[in-house]
């Protein structure tokens, strides 16, 4: 979501008139965009930022900017703490970058973090990619995860239309992109903000209902989307993920913990039980589907016991992939004032082991691919190896082999998998055609 909200303030940049610096010693304007979910990720702009404050005094006109979560967080504490920025300015306020920026040039220090209804987002991102994209479906989040800075930095939620997202998915396929992921802290609520029920008293606009009303969008071959909220997932979205083509096969759905005592305290509002059997519909209807999570570990009180719990949900699921966190106390959320926080070398020790456990498995999982012809679509060159190209299976594996990129780039070719590693692939392109259902 971060590099979403990049990419438009990029936009609005270039819209702007300014053009990107290979070197952050040279620009005139510099934004951070910055994220606080855990200490560290916040500790880095601090970093970076005292060395561009320093150079302000060199070069009076420089204009520094933060944006995103720390923005939003610290305020005007931010200002008080480096005084030689121009605008704070919190993730809600990203498509009004302009102007702010504005403001700033005529003479004002701005700070942009009161909560707003995000307009529609009319600006035009500087896009990394020229294959897949990014799009915002919900931002915010309603929910009251004890650990989670998230709701009081990016505010409550808000939907965008069906109407408005569909039409970016259009402008999308008009420019050649192939593959869109759709965007949301908790997915599972798109719509409940939206007017409209139906005659069963259901929400109108539910993800799944999305679903059905983009995928038939000209020239976006492939929809993924993140991140899927065990409390809300429905037997129905799995169903419409299983129907319709162009929604691969892969599921992000983060469980945080194995131990029900822990998902309480944490406030997740579902059990170990309840998440086994998600995954398990999930391989009734596609047995080959990928799913990937995020778990934390050493939350305040978490008993050994209770992390093995973690670890056996692991070894029971087998995940493709697993982002895993030491459990790290962010202000304003409950769990931070609780008096039981584990010490860090607990944590860290806890860390490792789930890691390596989870590196184990998704190299058990990436198996089944040896010999499979999987399609995959070719977004870049391998940095690391010229020769070769690179893209994703439809369950999200990134996948390497022999191609010219000029040649490759955007399309979805049939690759024979020859090698398997945890998280990657590497295979051989086949020149037979694709048969449509492999893609
Ligand atoms: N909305 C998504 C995730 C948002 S944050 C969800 O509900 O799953 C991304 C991930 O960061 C979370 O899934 C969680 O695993 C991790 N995370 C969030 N707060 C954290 C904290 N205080 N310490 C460690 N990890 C955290
Ligand atoms: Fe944070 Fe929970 Fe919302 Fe995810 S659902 S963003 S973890 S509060």
């Amino acid at each position: 979501m971060n590099k979403a909200d990049s990419e438009r303030m990029a936009g609005i940049l270039e819209e702007m008139g300014f053009q990107w610096s290979d070197s952050p010693d040279e620009a005139d304007v510099i934004l951070y965009n910055t994220c606080t979910i855990r200490d560290n990720a916040e500790q880095k702009v601090y970093s970076y930022l005292g060395k561009q404050a320093k150079r302000k005094h060199l070069q009076p006109d420089l204009t520094l900017v933060v944006a995103g979560c720390v923005a939003q967080q610290e305020g005007e504490a931010l200002l008080r703490r480096v005084p030689e920025l121009d605008l704070v300015m919190g993730p809600q306020h990203a498509n009004r970058l302009r102007d702010l920026l504005e403001q700033v040039f005529a003479g004002n220090q701005v700070v942009a973090t009161e909560p707003v209804h995000i307009f529609e987002d009319i600006t035009k991102p500087r896009r990394d990619s020229t294959v897949t994209a990014w799009v915002n479906v919900i931002y915010g989040c309603n929910e009251r995860c004890t650990y989670c800075v998230v709701p009081s930095v990016r505010g409550v939620e808000q939907s965008r239309t069906p109407e408005a997202i569909r039409a970016e998915m259009v402008a999308l396929g008009q420019q050649g992109y192939k593959e869109v992921t759709l965007l949301g802290q908790n997915i599972d609520a798109y719509g409940r903000d939206l007017p409209g029920v139906t005659d069963s008293g259901r929400h109108q606009h539910t993800f799944t209902d999305l679903l059905y009303f983009v995928h038939d969008v000209p020239g976006i071959e492939r929809i993924r989307f993140a991140t899927s909220h065990p409390r809300y997932f429905t037997e129905r979205l799995i169903r419409a993920c299983a129907e319709l083509p162009k929604v691969c096969e892969h599921f992000h759905i983060p469980f945080q913990s194995g131990d029900n005592a822990v998902l309480k305290a944490m406030a997740r509002g579902y059990t170990r039980e309840k998440y086994l059997r998600i995954i398990e519909m999930i391989r009734g209807y596609m047995p080959d589907a990928s799913i990937s999570a995020d778990a934390i570990v050493g939350f305040p009180g978490e008993t050994e016991e209770q992390f093995q719990n973690t670890l056996d949900l692991v070894e029971q699921v087998g995940f493709d992939q697993l982002n895993t966190a030491a459990y790290s106390p962010r202000p304003g959320t409950p769990a931070a004032l609780w008096d039981h926080q584990l010490p860090e070398d607990v944590k860290a020790d806890r860390l490792q082991r789930l890691n390596h456990l989870v590196a184990l498995k998704a190299a058990e999982r990436s198996q089944r691919y040896l010999g499979r012809v999987e399609a995959v679509l070719v977004e870049d060159q391998n940095p690391k190896d010229a020769t070769q190209v690179m893209g994703r299976t439809r369950g999200n594996r990134m996948t390497f082999f022999t191609g010219s990129i000029q040649e490759l780039k955007g399309q979805t070719v049939p690759v024979q998998i020859t090698t398997a590693r945890a998280f990657s692939l590497t295979g051989e392109r086949l020149t037979a055609p694709l048969t449509l259902s492999a893609c």
